[in-house]
């Protein structure tokens, strides 16, 4: 075996997993042994082979610590990581099928509850009506209110797509959103000549057992990764305790101490400092409605799992 590199997982698939070395050169390697975690985009330390075989030139000795991960639930393992050290992930949202803040929220949440940043994109402005156009602005300024990030965009026209290409620039990113926003679309106006990971994928399941496919580190002509699969567009809420959801909601987070009750839900719990922030204004309506619907359909799924086992 050769000298001690560093590198970064591109894919791995079973025992395997390609690696690229600093110098950009792509190494299929086999994994130690006593590796119990490697998945797309760890930072590893492989030694190349000095005798290769047909197919696999090195070895993945050790991985690095990850500074974030994203996981989904696994019929088999409970939830399983499929990809590391992303810096940002990437909501794609849109006025056609239809607007709507309660499913940005619910990926903001997530998004929150792993500690990477997310960025909201709006995209197909081309098809944004007059009429629709002051809610829908409404609706993404209340975001930048709160610290986010918003991108206007339509991946058809091109409008705003160099913004994004700026946003992209010396970050690991991941695009998740609903099936139809444009995610492709985007990706593709972004990385012409990338081999994409496409195919009919189910979005709805939340169990994703539809995706088998592993993810994949591409990088941008213009700079900046992309890690995608159709199991990380998938990357949806599930099962987080209510406690957690409402940190999650970031303006929520100046009141959580304050609440009369630790264990407030933030319902109809008397001294709640939440719905008092609310009633003052502080929050605002559509926010405070979609806390309440993701807790009220977390204790749905809560219920449906426990009369199933
Ligand atoms: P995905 O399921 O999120 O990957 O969405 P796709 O990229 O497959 O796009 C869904 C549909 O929306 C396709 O018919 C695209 O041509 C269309 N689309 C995507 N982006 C835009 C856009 O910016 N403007 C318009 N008018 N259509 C778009
Ligand atoms: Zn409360």
């Amino acid at each position: 075996l050769g000298p001690e590199q560093l590198g970064t997982v591109i894919s791995r698939f079973g025992q395997h997993a390609d690696v690229e070395t600093e110098n950009g050169e792509l190494v299929r390697c086999n994994i130690r042994r006593n590796i119990q975690s490697l998945v797309t985009g760890d930072k590893v330390i492989m030694r190349q082979a000095s005798e290769t075989t047909a197919t696999i030139a090195g070895v993945v000795e050790a991985v690095h610590p990850r500074h974030s991960s994203l996981s989904r639930p696994d019929l088999y393992d409970g939830i399983k990581i499929i990809a590391a050290n992303i810096d940002q992930i990437l909501i794609v949202s849109s006025v056609v099928p239809s607007f709507t803040t309660q499913i940005i929220d619910r990926y903001l949440v997530a998004a929150e509850d792993t500690g990477i940043a997310p960025v909201i994109i709006l995209n197909k402005i081309d098809l944004l009506s007059d009429e629709e156009a002051p809610a829908v602005e409404a609706a993404l300024e209340r975001y930048q209110a709160i610290g986010y990030q918003v991108y206007r965009v339509s991946s058809k026209s091109g409008e705003g797509v160099e913004a994004i290409k700026t946003l992209l620039k010396d970050k690991v990113s991941v695009f998740v959103g609903q099936s139809g926003v444009g995610k492709s679309s985007l990706i593709n106006a972004l990385l012409p000549e990338a081999e994409l990971i496409t195919g009919d994928v189910s979005e709805t399941s939340g169990l994703g057992q539809h995706t088998t496919t592993t993810a994949k580190l591409l990088h941008f002509p213009s700079g900046g990764d992309l890690v995608d699969s159709p199991g990380v567009r998938e990357f949806a809420l599930w099962h987080l305790p209510a406690e957690r959801v409402g940190w999650c909601f970031v303006e929520f987070r100046d009141y959580l101490g304050t609440c009369k009750f630790r264990d407030c839900k933030h319902k109809n719990d008397p001294g709640c400092a939440i719905t008092q922030a609310f009633e003052e204004g502080k929050i605002a309506q559509d926010r405070y409605q979609n806390y309440h619907r993701i807790i009220d359909s977390l204790d749905e799924q809560r219920h449906a799992r426990h009369f199933k086992n």
